[in-house]
């Protein structure tokens, strides 16, 4: 039987970010990741040292979760994590599909699933050089080839400063079929302290005249909406 290791369900919120911003939402996180990156705002969710405090479910579980949080009424239901795509969600995804509910799923692009197919969104989130790790560009397209039958596969890229930007250019030539989505990377990912909300408008005032100024068509420029509604707490 799948178990699945679960860092935390909850919602019904919205979709901070990228293609489905604004939708309602209930998240799945799943615990477990292969990177590190330096600026990660789920370590939580990502280092293993944590692990205590996750929960192990089996597929039934977590729809049954779902499904009290969205008093039984489908919605889209966020697989990220951590890295969701270590991880076997093909279950979840198809008995929540037999209850309407549809699935999106965000992804560093390090490793490929089949069930990247059954999704109705699939965000390929590669990590820029501020970061600290290193895109496996075979990897990524492993991601997308596993990724044909699913509803819409869009590349969602946060920027922390030039080199990033630089860096965003060059990787959405590489898919230039796919839609772009880029966002200021939020520097102070500390739960317990709150988020500046001017500096994370001249950070997003910043990317905006970076690409208006390039007449850089391609990319939406889309803020972190949870981080200027909630900063940085958990949960929402
Ligand atoms: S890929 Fe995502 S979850 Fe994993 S360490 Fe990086 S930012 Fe955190």
């Amino acid at each position: 039987m799948t178990s699945l290791r679960i860092a935390e369900i909850f919602g019904p919120t919205i979709q901070g970010e990228g293609a489905l911003i604004g939708e309602p939402t209930v998240f799945v996180r799943a615990g477990g990741c292969d990177y590190r990156c330096s600026w990660c705002d789920s370590m939580h969710a990502v280092d293993s040292a944590n692990r205590h405090d996750w929960a192990v479910m089996t597929p039934e579980e977590v729809m049954g979760e779902v499904r009290r949080l969205s008093g039984g009424k489908p919605l889209t239901v966020s697989i990220s994590g951590g890295n969701p795509a270590i991880q076997d969600f093909a279950p979840v995804i198809a008995y929540g599909k037999t209850e309407g509910y549809r699935f999106a799923c965000e992804t560093q692009g390090s490793v490929s699933k089949p069930w990247f197919g059954d999704l109705d969104t699939l965000v390929l989130s590669p990590k820029p050089p501020s970061s600290g790790e290193r895109v496996d560009w075979k990897a990524f397209d492993l991601c997308l080839e596993a990724a044909k039958g699913c509803g819409q596969t869009v590349i969602k890229i946060v920027i922390f400063d030039d080199k990033d930007y630089a860096w965003a250019k060059a990787a959405a030539e590489r898919h230039p079929g796919l839609p772009l989505y880029l966002q200021p990377g939020n520097p102070e990912v500390d739960p317990s302290l709150p988020v500046d909300l001017n500096q994370a408008t001249d950070r997003l005032l910043w990317l905006i005249e970076k690409v208006t100024g390039d007449r850089w068509f391609t990319p939406r420029v889309l803020p972190q909406l949870h981080v200027l509604v909630w900063g940085n707490k958990r949960g929402v």
